[in-house]
């Protein structure tokens, strides 16, 4: 699991170690964290989102799919928490660079015949200077890599379907390559399509 990595301001949420009822998280479940402003912040385990419910850090604003029950009491599983308290949070603006992400971005497609990719090719070669940068980098199915070779796009003729750039907004920012739980929609300002039900 890696919740609360790809520029998340999770780190700024209050942490205290609680005596606490046995959590047993559904599987891959994870819940959106918002500042007291309803701001996205991050994505955190269900887990961590019932503690901050619990120690009233935060409160639920959109229940997950069940109950989470221990001798004491019985809640809804969060999918959506907002803090209780404002955390002034340094945004990072960069988006890392990573072979998931570049995957992300481009929809899991080949830049240069849209066929399937399994690749990340720099368009200006490495080999030639070409940087490791979001500009610079795109998914590749093999088949176009290895033709590609160590030449240009312009080079043997070939057009990128799309200008690569650095991934933007507030959505790459707490999401990273995450696939966004649908129930998150509204909070992230994408459409409903786009935070498909294969998520969770
Ligand atoms: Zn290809």
């Amino acid at each position: 699991m890696d919740h609360g990595r790809s520029g998340s301001g999770c780190k700024h949420i209050p942490r205290r170690v609680i005596a606490m009822p046995d959590i047993r998280p559904t599987v891959g479940s994870s819940a959106l964290v918002l500042n007291a402003t309803y701001e996205p912040l991050c994505v955190v385990s269900v887990r961590r989102a019932t503690i901050l419910v619990l120690t009233a850090k935060a409160e639920c604003v959109s229940d997950g799919d069940g109950m989470l029950h221990s001798v004491h009491t019985n809640l809804p599983v969060p999918s959506v928490v907002r803090l209780t308290r404002y955390v002034k949070v340094p945004y990072r603006t960069h988006v890392g660079l990573s072979r998931r992400a570049i995957f992300a971005r481009d929809g899991g497609r080949c830049a240069y015949c849209r066929g399937s990719a399994e690749t990340i090719d720099h368009v200006f070669p490495r080999s030639r200077g070409g940087l490791h940068a979001w500009e610079n980098v795109v998914a590749a199915c093999a088949k176009c890599n290895h033709s590609k070779g160590d030449k240009t796009p312009a080079e043997i003729g070939w057009r990128l379907h799309q200008i690569p750039a650095a991934p933007r907004g507030v959505a790459w920012r707490v999401l990273g390559h995450r696939t966004p739980d649908p129930r998150w929609a509204d909070w992230l300002d994408l459409p409903a399509a786009a935070a498909s039900a294969e998520a969770a």
